[in-house]
C-alpha cells in the first residue's frame, strides 16, 4: 500500500541496540513453507552471545524502570502506531516465513500492535494499596515494582504477537527483556527493533536472540541471577523442561502451553453461528493455534447438519501461496508438522473414522494439507488427544449434558472451550463446569488483548493480556509501617 512505509530487513542478533553476527559467526536459513526454498540465514545466538544480551538488558534496567510510567506508555504508545504504520509490510514478511494466508498475517499484525495500545494505557495503572494491621495498628504498605530482567521465548504460530504480547506489558511495568523467537521465524521480530528504536525504546531495553542452540542459549540466561522471569509460550513439553531449568534460580515462570479445546454444539444452538465459529476456531491460522478447536462434539440432534455445513465450508477454502490474492489457506510450517497432521489422519482413519473432505497431503513444494473433516471419530483416536495444529476437525455426537462435559474434561490441557447454545443460562452452567481459562460461548475467537488469555491444568501458568498480563512483570513488596 502506498501509505505504507518500507521496513529494514536486518538479520543479525540484536543487543543493546545494535544488530551484530554471533560470538562464533554460526548462522541459520530461514525457509518459506510455500516453496520450501530459504529465505535468508540469520545469526544463530550461541550461550556467550545470550550472557552478553542479558548483561545489556541487566545494565538498561535501572534507567528503563526508573522512567516515569507516563513516559514510558507514551514509548508504548508510539511503537502502536508504527506497527499500525507498516501493517503490510509485516504482514508479508509473517506470510513469508510462517506461510499464513495474508489475510491471516494482517490480522495477526493489528492484534500484535494492540498489546502496544493496551499496555501503553496499563503502564499508568500500577496500584497499591494502604490498610490498616487488624491488630497491631501498623499500616499494610503494598506497591509492585518491576520484576526485572525477562527472559521472553515464543513460538512460530504467531511470529508477531507472541513476542509484543510478552514485550509490551514487560516494558510498561518497567522491565527489561531478552526475546528468543522460534527458529522457524526469526524475521518478524528481528523487523521491530526498528520500529522499536524509532518509538524511543532506549539501548539495551529490548533485545532479540533468534538461535538454534535454543537450550544452551536460555540454559545460560536463567543460571544468571539477574534474570527475574522467563516466559515462555510454546509445547508443553518444552514448557516442563524449562520449568525444570528455571527451578535452579527459583526464577518466575510464566507458561503459555499446549492446548486440545472441545468445541460443543448443542441441540439448541444457532447451527449458522455455530458453523461460523468452528470455521474460526478451527481454520485461524490452519489450525496451527494453542486455541484451534481439536474436538468438535456435536449433539446427535444436529450432528449430520453440521458436519455436512462444516465440510461444504473447509471444502470450499483456497489453498496457496498465503501471498496470492484470494488464498485464505497457506502451508503449514513445516515438513514435521505437515507429517505429524497426516500421521493423525491415519492413525484415525485405520480406527474407522469417515473422511467427509480432505483427508490428504496437497502436491508441493510446499507444506500443503487440505482441509479436513472427520467423523465418527473412535474414542482411542490420537487427534482426540494430542494437538493437531493443522486443518483437521474432528467430529464425535453426543446425547446429555453431563456426558459431553466429562468428556470435554478428559484432557490433561485446559486451554480453551467452546461452548454453542441458544440458551445462555444453560451456556453459563455448562462453562462453568469447564476446567479451562477460557470459554468462548457462542464466540469461535476468545483472544483480546484487554481479556486474560491463559489456561489450568497442564496448560500453563499465569495469563497474558488485561491487567493480569501487566502483573506477570512485576513483583509486590509490602512494608510494614509504625504509623
Ligand atoms: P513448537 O512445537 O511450537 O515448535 P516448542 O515448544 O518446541 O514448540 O518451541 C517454542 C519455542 O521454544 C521456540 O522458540 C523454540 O525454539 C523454543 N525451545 C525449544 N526447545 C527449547 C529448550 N530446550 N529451551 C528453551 N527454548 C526452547
Amino acid at each position: 500500500m502506498d501509505t505504507q512505509r518500507e521496513i529494514d530487513l536486518e538479520n543479525g542478533l540484536y543487543i543493546a541496540g545494535q544488530f551484530c553476527d554471533a560470538a562464533d559467526a554460526g548462522r541459520f536459513e530461514v525457509i518459506d513453507p510455500a516453496t520450501e526454498e530459504p529465505l535468508t540465514s540469520v545469526a544463530n545466538a550461541t550461550a556467550a552471545d545470550g550472557r552478553r544480551a542479558v548483561d545489556a538488558a541487566a545494565d538498561a534496567l535501572p534507567a528503563w524502570s526508573a522512567l516515569a510510567p507516563r513516559v514510558r506508555g507514551e514509548i508504548l504508545r508510539r511503537a502502536f502506531d508504527l506497527i499500525v504504520a507498516h501493517q503490510e509490510q509485516l504482514a508479508t514478511l509473517i506470510t513469508r516465513e510462517n506461510g499464513k494466508a495474508l489475510p491471516d498475517s494482517r490480522s495477526e499484525v493489528a492484534y500484535a500492535a494492540e498489546f502496544f495500545r493496551w499496555y501503553a494505557e496499563e503502564a499508568v495503572r500500577n496500584l497499591g494499596q494502604v490498610s490498616r494491621a487488624p491488630s497491631s495498628g501498623a499500616r499494610i504498605l503494598v506497591q509492585h515494582k518491576p520484576a526485572g530482567v525477562s527472559v521472553l521465548i515464543t513460538p512460530w504460530n504467531f511470529p508477531a504477537a507472541m513476542g509484543t504480547r510478552k514485550i509490551a506489558p514487560a516494558l510498561a511495568a518497567g522491565c527489561t527483556v531478552v526475546v528468543k523467537p522460534a527458529s522457524e521465524t526469526p524475521l518478524t521480530m528481528l523487523a521491530l527493533a526498528p520500529l522499536l528504536e524509532e518509538a524511543g525504546v532506549p539501548k539495551g531495553v529490548v533485545n532479540f536472540l533468534p538461535s538454534r542452540h535454543s537450550g544452551l542459549l536460555v540454559g545460560a540466561m536463567l543460571e544468571d541471577p539477574r534474570v527475574r522471569v522467563v516466559s515462555f509460550t510454546g509445547s508443553t513439553e518444552t514448557g516442563r523442561r524449562l520449568l525444570r531449568a528455571a527451578a535452579n534460580t527459583v526464577v518466575n515462570p510464566r507458561m503459555e502451553l499446549g492446548g486440545n479445546a472441545p468445541f460443543i454444539i448443542f441441540e439448541d444452538a444457532n447451527l449458522d453461528e455455530a458453523v461460523a465459529g468452528a470455521m474460526v476456531a478451527k481454520m485461524r491460522n490452519m489450525g496451527e493455534a494453542c486455541t484451534a478447536a481439536n474436538r468438535f462434539y456435536v449433539h446427535e440432534d444436529v450432528h449430520d447438519a453440521f458436519v455436512e455445513r462444516l465440510a461444504k465450508e473447509m471444502s470450499s477454502l483456497k489453498v496457496g501461496n498465503g501471498l496470492e490474492p484470494g488464498v485464505t489457506v497457506g502451508p503449514l510450517v513445516n515438513a514435521a508438522t505437515r507429517d505429524k497432521v497426516q500421521n493423525l489422519v491415519e492413525d484415525a482413519r485405520l480406527r474407522g473414522a469417515k473422511v467427509i473432505t480432505g483427508g490428504m497431503r496437497l502436491p508441493g513444494p510446499g507444506y500443503f494439507y487440505a482441509p479436513t473433516v472427520l467423523a465418527d471419530v473412535p474414542e482411542g483416536a490420537l487427534c482426540l488427544r494430542e494437538e493437531i495444529f493443522g486443518p483437521v476437525a474432528p467430529v464425535q455426537r453426543f446425547r446429555s449434558e453431563s456426558e459431553v462435559i466429562a468428556r470435554a474434561n478428559a484432557t490433561e490441557y485446559g486451554l480453551v472451550a467452546y461452548v454453542y447454545t441458544r440458551n445462555l443460562s444453560r451456556g453459563l452452567a455448562v462453562c462453568e463446569r469447564l476446567e479451562s481459562g477460557m470459554v468462548g460461548l457462542n464466540r469461535g475467537l476468545v483472544s483480546d488483548p484487554a481479556a486474560p488469555f491463559g489456561g489450568v491444568k497442564q496448560s500453563g501458568l499465569g495469563r497474558e493480556g488485561a491487567h493480569d498480563g501487566l502483573m506477570e512483570f512485576l513483583e509486590t513488596q509490602y512494608i510494614s509501617v509504625a504509623w
